[in-house]
């Protein structure tokens, strides 16, 4: 017998409805708990498959693999080019000092911590001397972000820079055109995609802060949407 008909065949008898809800209640916290597991368990082996990966050759020179780092089940994931020499050695993305600025917007702008929302790269191997991937490593290392996306699906999908967006749209963008604007994720049109500024570029070019502080306020409404 089924959920519906068991609940029907005990309030014909008179069985205690509250009693009925609190178990109910109980189960779906179960569930819910267990899918957190399954999420985390499946990056966790999407990274397994991939900390030895030699597909591009961007393996010859990293420290390690970097792997996406957060809540995945946050309905919010920031994308970034590739890591740096920082996120090379500790193996976390944004760490060094475009990640503390990109800390500082999510705690400020959005409200949020930096555990509540999850951060990933195109390519998950420092190019040597930071240099901007090329296309063929990023198509390389494409299906990695592909699957994190598809496990964790979220409401937004924002990319840090041109290199992030082209990574995640599949076509070449210049970002000052398109910074600010909303896209269509190609995998999932249920996901949109959003454009701003890379951190880095904005330390680098501090008179754009403004730009991407108004950038992340219509984020923050687009995650609320
Ligand atoms: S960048 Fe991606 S495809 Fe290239 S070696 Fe690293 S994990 Fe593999």
């Amino acid at each position: 017998m089924g959920i519906k008909e068991t609940i029907k065949a005990l309030e014909v008898i008179g069985i205690n409805e509250l009693y009925l809800s609190r178990k109910l209640k109980e189960e779906k916290v179960e569930t819910k708990k267990e899918k957190q597991e399954d999420r985390k368990e499946l990056l966790k082996k999407l990274y397994e498959k991939w900390k030895d990966c030699t597909r591009c050759d961007l393996h010859k020179s990293r420290t390690q693999v970097v792997p996406g780092d957060g809540n995945p089940y946050s309905p919010l994931v920031f994308v970034g080019e590739a890591p740096g020499e920082e996120e090379d050695r500790q193996g976390r993305p944004f760490v060094g000092r475009a990640g503390q600025l990109l800390n500082r917007l999510i705690k400020e702008v959005l409200g949020m911590e930096r555990e509540e929302v999850y951060i990933t790269n195109v390519c998950k191997c420092r190019p040597p001397g930071n240099r901007k991937p090329t296309p063929i490593e990023m198509r390389a290392c494409s299906p990695y972000l592909k699957e994190e996306i598809k496990i964790i699906q979220p409401k937004v999908i924002c990319c840090l820079g041109a290199t992030a967006g082209e990574g995640v749209l599949g076509k070449s963008l210049k970002i000052t055109k398109v910074r600010g604007q909303v896209f269509v994720y190609p995998f999932n049109p249920k996901i949109k995609v959003f454009l701003t500024y890379h951190p880095a570029y904005v330390l680098r070019n501090p008179k754009e802060e403004e730009t991407l502080i108004k950038d992340f306020m219509k984020l923050k409404e687009l995650i609320s949407q």
